[in-house]
């Protein structure tokens, strides 16, 4: 097997350098552990970006994913596919939400909510009110629509012009959402946590506030629970630690457990508004992604799962307040924002890593978001490496 140093050759010959990666080819994993091309091994504490929701190689998936291949790979959606039908069944019945629209990742889950509040504004009101209001340090992804979505300057550059229709507001201020949600706004946009924003969990009252308003005027409450969703945060929806309830979200990352998929989910009055024709796409829904999906709901969308998730964050939290220097903790279940004094998020990762702990890192923050079924073992293991290093001064 090559080791670092060729795929590193092999990858700048072949592949495009979107990406700014880590020393660390990565070959195999189990649980919340990873083994790299030199035989290392390490903690996983960043589960892929929040994909990996029942770690890596869960026999149970792997088996359902391995047979569904076997059986039926892809069928088109110009006919009915049986294990799409039970999967969008099961999500509906797990969140309460009426009607699933399947795609393939968090953009296209949010293009897909973009266009229905677009699409439900059209048949609503006619086109006097095609805006969208975001917030300000938001992620919505990288295709243009997404990236206008946006709100973050360093995304606006490059690939202009981008869609118009965003109206951009600060978190967690209330006046100012009040002002943006009026005129031609059909739908308010909001992730429960700002993930790549710095791990920045919205104000209960804010949310609330903004609920109520958007209720009141007509406008659609959106989530982007892309990375909040699934469980990640104690519940099975980020949005559900506030007290709303949302018209529609998106999903993506971990519903596949592994494998790409999203979804849109909302309300049964927006369950027709994407009508025949009004869009589509060729792998969403396919049998093998909705194979893993339908894994990952049955294990993940139960109260003692959701609960043993926020008993692990709040673990890891406390260990984490006595660690000396650590700061600024943040974050609900295992979705975990910190800093570390005198270091930046991106040594300190990148030293972290070196020890054999994956972390990953968002804005100034470290950001934890490990295998949802993370061990006590596991998380001791990982914290022992973390403690050490500040013991050490990084
Ligand atoms: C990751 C992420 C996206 C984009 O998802 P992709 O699958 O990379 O397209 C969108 N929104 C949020 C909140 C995310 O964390």
């Amino acid at each position: 097997m090559p080791d670092l140093h060729e795929y590193k050759e092999l990858e700048s010959r072949y592949l495009m350098p979107t990406y700014a990666r880590s020393d660390v080819a990565v070959v195999s994993g189990s649980g919340a552990t990873f083994t790299d091309a030199d035989g290392c091994r390490y903690i996983d504490f960043g589960s892929g970006i929040g994909v990996n929701c029942l770690g890596s190689a869960d026999k149970e998936w792997a088996q359902a994913v391995g047979a569904q291949a076997a059986t039926l790979a892809h069928c088109s959606n110009l006919y009915y596919n049986p294990v799409q039908i039970a999967f969008a069944r099961e999500l509906c019945q797990a969140t309460g939400f009426s009607k699933a629209f399947l795609c393939n990742s968090g953009a296209e889950a949010n293009e897909a909510l973009i266009k229905l509040a677009r699409k439900y504004a059209c048949d609503t009101y006619g086109d006097s009110r095609p805006t969208i209001v975001a917030l300000d340090n938001s992620f919505h992804g990288r295709t243009v629509t997404t990236l206008s979505a946006t709100g973050q300057a360093d995304f606006h550059r490059f690939f202009g012009p981008f869609t118009e229709g965003f109206r951009f507001t600060p978190a967690n201020d209330i006046a100012s959402m009040e002002k943006a949600l009026s005129g031609d706004v059909c739908a308010v946009l909001l992730e429960a946590i700002q993930g790549e924003g710095g791990v920045l969990p919205l104000d209960a009252q804010f949310v609330q506030k903004t609920a109520e308003l958007a209720k009141s005027r007509g406008i659609l409450l959106l989530f982007d629970e892309v990375q909040t969703g699934v469980g990640r945060t104690g519940r099975f929806f980020g949005f559900e630690h506030f007290g709303v309830r949302a018209d529609a979200v998106s999903l993506a990352k971990a519903l596949g457990g592994g494998l790409p998929i999203g979804a849109l989910l909302c309300s049964e009055a927006l369950g027709g508004v994407l009508s025949a024709g009004t869009h589509g796409s060729t792998f969403g829904g396919n049998p093998v992604a909705c194979a893993g999906g339908r894994v990952v709901l049955s294990r993940v969308a139960k109260p003692e799962f959701l609960s043993a998730v926020a008993e692990k964050g709040e673990y890891i939290a406390g260990r984490l307040r006595k660690m000396p220097g650590v700061k600024n903790i943040r974050g609900m279940g295992l979705m975990i924002g910190f800093e570390i004094e005198g270091v930046s998020a991106k040594a300190a990762a990148a030293q972290l890593l070196s020890r054999g702990l994956v972390i990953l890192t968002a804005k100034t923050a470290l950001r934890m978001l490990p295998p949802l079924v993370i061990t006590r073992g596991e998380i001791d293991e990982g914290l022992a490496i973390l403690e050490e290093d500040i013991a050490q001064g990084m």
